[in-house]
């Protein structure tokens, strides 16, 4: 499971013994540019700081870098890409480093560009609900910065206190209110972006259509593998007048899954429903005491939001299908501390896993709400079966699972044993019409999944995508294709030279 890279003691850059001369050669280029560039406390080269840099949020896969760049404005960052594409080196954005898919892992012979001192919100503009940031601000600093003017961002990750907007759009990633308000690319209108040539292209934009090809769209959840996004512009929303936060109590999640589809079908959207099963409530309630119903099987976070007068009426018909699908308490947030303490036992919830397990996985995988049931009991049998102990703590609205696999790493054959049952968790998401990843993408991590989703065909069409925006495969290469491909190889089917190509009518890029 773990790939660590050793760092040897080249001279000016953190390359691995082993390293070729000319990528070394080319790692120095690199680092040259940087060092004109940039404060000498923006590039790291020595051993002891580059290994600060090894891992994301996934912390069982390790690289050192060869050298890490931290650029301070989109012309910086653009310039190292420049040299980086100059001497075909490797290079990984990287924003807060939480990603849990292994996304920001960085190459053993490439750069690590890291946006954390590109952190201005340039403009929030109340009057269009707009805002435009650099990549390194962090998500709830958006909100904070919107708030006075009664606004706020709403993709709200578990991580929004440390995560970065370039991170959230490299990954579209999700959150709690994601069932309301949808993800982050619903909230992204523009963004300027560096390709892998090094030159800054604007896409997107505050028109609410731009013509031609949706390039925005294609780079949204393209987990840094196209290029580096370089200023994002989002939008705001109004904060609501109202908001209820419910805590209910259940004695299954089964009756938790059918109170959250009672809701829906009867038309009503909370800004979030999320549910945590027995052992995730115990986790959270050892790290964070959030005074959970007790001897619950299941719990539902719900909040409503919106006109007062909606939320009135929503919340009474919530009260009435809770109690019909077996809850046996119901909790109304009474102030904002008692509403905080509910969704804190929620936010806490994976690394309180900790306290119960010495080793976990996190996994993330989505499947249609309905079918919420049927694999919640599947996860239960696959951890009967091996006695592999699995907590569930998910967005149950929008079917989001993120089963954590729990293990003793000191244990022989736990780890694999984990992620066995961590695997065959998105087996079944996929036979149930879901998919191997809701909102913490691909990576490094779930590459090896994508084959179970998609066939070589499907996979040779986006790899096509890949190589018109990365011919040379030097941005965030190794992550989200099983078997990383040349842009010059001829994919799948096509044995040889296509006929257009030898006719020299059509070039194979
Ligand atoms: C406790 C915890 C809870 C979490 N909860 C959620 C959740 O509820 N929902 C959710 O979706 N995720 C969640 N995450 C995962 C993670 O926080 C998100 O994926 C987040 O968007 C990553 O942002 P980051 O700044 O840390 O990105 P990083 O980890 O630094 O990078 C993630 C990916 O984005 C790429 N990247 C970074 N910056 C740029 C850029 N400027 N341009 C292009 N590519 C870039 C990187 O190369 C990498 O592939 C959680 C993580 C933790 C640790």
């Amino acid at each position: 499971m773990t790939s660590t890279t050793e760092v040897g003691t080249k001279d000016d850059v953190g390359t691995s013994p082993g390293t070729s001369p000319s990528v070394s050669a080319g790692i120095s280029a690199v680092a040259d540019v940087a060092r004109r560039l940039l404060t000498a406390d923006g590039v790291i080269t020595e051993r002891s700081r580059l290994r600060t840099y090894e891992c994301d949020g996934l912390a069982h896969y390790r690289v050192i870098p060869a050298l890490v760049v931290m650029p301070e404005d989109a012309a910086q960052l653009a310039a190292i890409v420049r040299a980086c594409a100059e001497h075909q080196v490797p290079y990984v954005a990287r924003g807060a480093g939480t990603g849990l898919s292994g996304g920001a892992l960085p190459h053993a012979e490439g750069v690590l560009i890291v946006t954390s001192r590109m952190r201005t919100i340039t403009d929030v503009r109340i009057e269009d609900q707009r805002a435009v940031v650099e990549p390194g601000v962090i998500n709830l600093d958006v909100t904070r910065a919107a708030t006075p003017g009664g606004y706020y961002y709403a993709p709200d990750p578990s991580s929004q206190q440390i995560c970065s907007i370039g991170g959230n759009v490299a990954e579209n990633s999700g959150g709690a209110h994601c069932l309301k308000y949808g993800f982050t690319t619903n909230h992204v209108l523009g963004a300027d972006f560096v390709t892998t040539e090094g030159d800054i292209v604007p896409l997107g934009g505050t028109a609410p259509d731009s013509p031609g090809y949706d390039l925005l769209g294609a780079v949204v959840g393209s987990e840094g593998t196209l290029g580096i996004v370089t200023s994002v512009i989002v939008k705001l929303v109004r904060l609501p007048e109202q908001v209820r936060t419910i805590l209910v109590g259940f004695e299954s999640t089964d009756q938790a899954g059918a109170a959250t589809s009672a809701m829906i079908s009867a038309g009503i959207l909370p800004a979030a429903v999320e549910m945590m099963d027995a052992l995730a409530i115990e986790a959270a309630e050892a790290a964070v005491h959030c005074n959970y119903p007790h001897g619950a099987g299941a719990v539902l976070v719900i909040e409503l939001d919106g006109a007062a007068i909606e939320v009135e009426q929503e919340y009474a018909e919530v009260e009435r299908l809770c109690n019909e699908n077996g809850a046996f308490e119901q909790r109304l947030a009474t102030d904002p501390a008692d509403r905080a303490l509910i969704w804190k036992g929620r936010k806490s919830a994976f690394a309180a896993v900790g306290r119960i397990s010495p080793d976990y996985i996190v996994q993330d995988g989505v499947i249609p709400r309905t079918a919420l049931p049927e694999v919640l009991k599947a996860i239960a049998d696959l951890s009967g079966d091996s006695g592999v102990r699995v907590a569930n703590v998910f967005h149950a609205g929008d079917g989001n699972l993120h089963p954590l696999v729990l293990f003793d790493d000191s244990i022989e054959g736990a780890g694999e044993a984990a992620e066995e049952v961590s695997g065959a968790i998105l087996d079944l998401c996929i036979e149930h019409g879901g998919s191997i990843t809701g909102e913490h993408g691909v990576g490094m991590d779930k590459a090896k999944y994508m084959p179970r989703m998609y066939t070589d065909e499907d996979l040779d069409t986006m790899q096509l995508v890949r190589c018109a925006f990365d011919p040379q495969n030097i941005s965030n290469p190794g992550k989200v294709f099983p078997t990383p491909r040349l842009c010059g190889e001829v994919p799948g089917r096509h044995k040889g030279a296509h006929p257009l190509a030898e006719a020299g009518i059509a070039e194979v890029f």
